[in-house]
């Protein structure tokens, strides 16, 4: 299959592939997502394949505006009111009730569906052409999301039938996943929107413990997605958890061919390794935007080894920290 680029002007072609039961690859605030009609379940199954997606891991609807929620779900209560009135149009996910017209693939057999309002202006005139769209992120299943249209094209090309380049994404990772189809808000996946602002606009909200830990062996997952490895370049990430100071001199002590280190802006003077820098330690905003292109890139360089600091868990830093503890496949060393 050709791979079409098209550019911001030609959301009338894509949405015409899309209404055709085809894939596009767009551009949102969070990362690309792989679109697909979400009420067609046939061209749904498309994305799965050509990702390489486990069928039983649930896609996101993207809508255009909020009244396009009433016929996704059976109940949009208070709470989710709140939140979309507040987050929407951003990278916040909200998860309630689905309502019959949800393909199984989409829901992956579950009883609820996963829904965003992106803030990206041309996902929406998309949405907006065509239908409600399920959209994963536009990577290899496993790999680390795509923040560009080139990072989509090194997974999908030949895959899909077009990518719409709309440059770089602002916030770099995925959206923030709340439920409300449980008693007491759940946060699945931490993102853009904080769990802090999260609390402030309805109370009590709580972290599944996936967001954090590895899954005990028989835990059922909450979010089907947290039990795959996930954001894993070729180099092995190792995460150091310690002092500032002790992660100098650990990197530095294993200084060899091979070996980099994903680090802060404020580390580069000390290291004697090479440095893949995300941005400085307290501005999370741009260690999530440098994230995933900083893991691709660790490939395109060859490292074998990366040595990552590991981030604070406060405001986004916790999503940021929850991307590098599964790019490390949980491997943590103490120093
Ligand atoms: P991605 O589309 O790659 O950003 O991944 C979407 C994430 O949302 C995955 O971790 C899914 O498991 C999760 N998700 C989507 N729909 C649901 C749902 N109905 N219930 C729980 N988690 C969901
Ligand atoms: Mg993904």
């Amino acid at each position: 299959m050709k791979t079409l680029v098209l550019g911001e002007n030609e959301i009338d072609k894509a949405a015409e592939i899309i209404k055709n039961g085809g894939l596009v690859a767009m551009p949102t605030e969070t990362v690309y997502g792989l679109a697909a009609n979400a009420l067609d379940g046939k061209a749904v199954a498309k994305i799965f394949k050509a990702k390489g997606r486990p069928m039983d891991n649930p896609l996101i609807v993207h809508i255009s505006d909020i009244s396009q929620i009433y016929m996704l779900v059976r109940e949009f209560p208070e709470k989710a009111k709140i939140l979309a009135e507040k987050f929407w149009a951003g990278p916040l996910t909200i998860i309630l009730p689905k309502s019959d017209i949800i393909p199984d693939e989409v829901s992956a057999g579950l009883d609820t569906v996963a829904v965003r309002f992106p803030s990206n202006k041309i996902a929406q005139a998309l949405i907006s052409k065509s239908m409600p769209l399920a959209a994963p992120s536009a990577n290899l299943s496993g790999s680390p999301s795509p923040t560009n249209a080139r990072h989509v094209l090194d997974d999908m090309k030949g895959r899909i039938n077009a990518v719409i380049d709309g440059g770089e994404c602002e916030v770099g990772v995925e959206s923030t996943v709340i439920t409300l189809a449980t008693d007491i808000p759940r946060l699945l996946r931490p993102g853009g929107i904080t769990v802090e602002q999260l609390r402030e606009a309805i109370g009590e909200v709580v972290i599944d413990d996936a967001v954090l830990n590895p899954l005990k062996s028989g835990q059922k997952a909450a979010s089907p997605g947290m039990k795959y490895k996930h954001y894993a370049p070729k180099a092995h990430i190792i995460l150091l958890e310690g002092s500032d100071d002790s992660f100098i001199e650990y990197v530095n002590s294993r200084k060899a061919n091979g070996i980099a280190a994903l680090c802060y802006d404020e580390d580069i003077d000390r290291l004697e390794v090479p440095c893949i820098p995300i941005g400085h330690a307290d501005d999370y905003e741009m260690q999530s935007h440098k994230l995933f292109s900083s893991l691709r890139n660790a490939d395109e360089q060859g490292f074998l080894t990366v040595y990552a600091h590991c981030p604070k868990t406060d405001g986004m830093g916790l999503a940021v920290y929850n991307r590098i503890i599964r790019a490390a496949g949980f491997e943590v060393i103490e120093i």
